[in-house]
């Protein structure tokens, strides 16, 4: 077992399942239990440092609000700018928008206009991928605005939902995750 299965395990064995949140019938994967625990979050870290390294990106997109967390200390430590990309109307300055589909009715994210610079390679990093679309939806922010989408990252995937399919399907590239449902 190498030392990403084990952090795998360990996840596993941290993250919290909330049944029935924030409605009937869906799991909510609480990760608070993680973020209360620092040796985790510093072996976390890590990983995605690595993930990223290889991947020679320009800047980090995260998205709002759980993929903040890791998705700030990634720019961080990788020394590159930190993009947010939040829910509609709560970034100040003038932005892009994309609406993408949810199992019942529609979501919008937003992104500054000038957050990325053309031709630039960016990873995009959120807490979790269930059916990526809020991922695929920053992925075309960053095509909007000129941008390459280089990677992305995750700490959960769940596999009963075809996020992952998507997004290499769109991107052409696998996204990276820690643990798998
Ligand atoms: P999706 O667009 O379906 O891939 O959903 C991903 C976004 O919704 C991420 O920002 C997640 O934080 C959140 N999300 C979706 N499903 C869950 C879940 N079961 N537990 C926790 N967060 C979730």
């Amino acid at each position: 077992m190498n030392f990403n299965d084990t952090l795998g395990q360990q996840l596993r064995l941290t993250i919290r399942d909330i049944a029935d949140y924030p409605k009937p019938g869906i799991v909510f994967k609480d990760i608070t239990p993680v973020l209360a625990n620092p040796m985790l979050v510093n072996a976390i870290t890590q990983v995605l440092v690595k993930h990223a390294e290889a991947l020679r990106i320009d800047a980090i997109v995260a998205i709002e609000a759980r993929g903040f967390i890791f998705g700030g200390m990634l720019a961080h430590t990788l020394n590159v700018p930190f993009v947010p990309v939040r829910k509609v109307g709560k970034l100040p300055y003038r932005t892009i928008a994309k609406e993408y589909d949810l199992e019942y009715g529609s979501a919008t994210i937003e992104m500054h206009e000038d957050a990325i610079i053309k031709g630039w390679n960016v990873l995009i990093h959120d807490d979790l991928l269930a059916t990526g679309g809020t991922a695929a939806a920053a992925g075309h922010l960053v095509q909007q605005a000129g941008g390459k989408v280089a990677g992305f990252s995750f700490l959960v995937n769940l596999s009963f939902l075809p996020g992952a399919e998507k997004l290499s399907g769109e991107f052409g590239v696998n996204p990276f995750y820690l643990v798998s449902f």
